[in-house]
């Protein structure tokens, strides 16, 4: 199977074959289907995985699918570290590259923090934060605000629950609109995750690969 196979676009498709990704990964064929559909998704599955565009290609699909006349952020992905966010971002830009007109903003620590309100200001398409950073911003920015997601990703969960994002993540949850898509990726599964998936997806479909 590939990636013709799943329905995608010419442009994504483009940009896969430009990042060298001939055919899906396992955790890419089971979750790319189900996201497409706008159901919720726990995922275990570890870095190495290809999780990360497991998730961007339906994002950047559904985005393509219903744009929106007025600029709104439509999507937040909360990883665990800046690093993570970093590399996040760069697989956003390139699955998107030929889709044109996506916006990416990022939000994470270590970075110029006027310079990222600027940037949130404009509402970019799909924000890509570590969970401090970014309810930093919603409180303290009045022009950034999160009641146009249609979509948020939790990815490397089990990691944001380590690095103590509890509380952040709960206080986004309540933020966000209710009416969602929730995708949320984990490499280990325990009680806290549990509680995590109960509180955070509707009718999840488990991905474990
Ligand atoms: P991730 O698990 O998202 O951190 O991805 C791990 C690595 O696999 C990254 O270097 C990706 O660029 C690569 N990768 C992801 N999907 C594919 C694919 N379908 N074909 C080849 N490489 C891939």
């Amino acid at each position: 199977k590939d990636f013709q196979s799943l329905n995608l676009s010419r442009p994504v498709l483009k940009g896969l074959s430009a990042l060298g990704y001939s055919k899906p990964t396992p955790v890419q064929s089971a979750s790319i289907p189900i996201a497409l559909m706008g159901k919720d998704i726990v995922a275990g599955a570890q870095t190495g995985s290809g999780k990360t565009a497991a998730y961007m290609i339906p994002i950047v699909e559904r985005l393509l699918y219903k744009p929106t006349k007025v600029s709104s952020t439509r999507v937040v992905i909360l990883a665990p570290t800046r690093e993570l966010a970093i590399q996040v971002a760069d697989v956003a830009k390139r699955v998107s590259r030929f889709v044109g007109g996506i916006t990416i903003g990022m939000a994470i620590g270590g970075l110029n923090l006027r310079r990222q309100e600027q940037e949130l200001k404009t509402r970019p398409d799909v924000v890509i934060a570590t969970p401090g950073r970014f309810i930093d911003h919603v409180r303290n920015s009045p022009s950034f605000n999160v009641d146009s997601v249609e979509i948020l990703v939790l990815d490397e969960a089990d990691r944001m629950l380590e690095e103590g994002f509890h509380s952040e993540i709960t206080e986004i949850l309540e933020l966000v609109p209710q009416k969602r898509q929730t995708l949320l990726f984990s490499a280990t599964m325990n009680s806290s995750i549990s509680d995590l998936i109960q509180l955070s997806l509707r009718k999840p479909v488990r991905i474990m690969i």
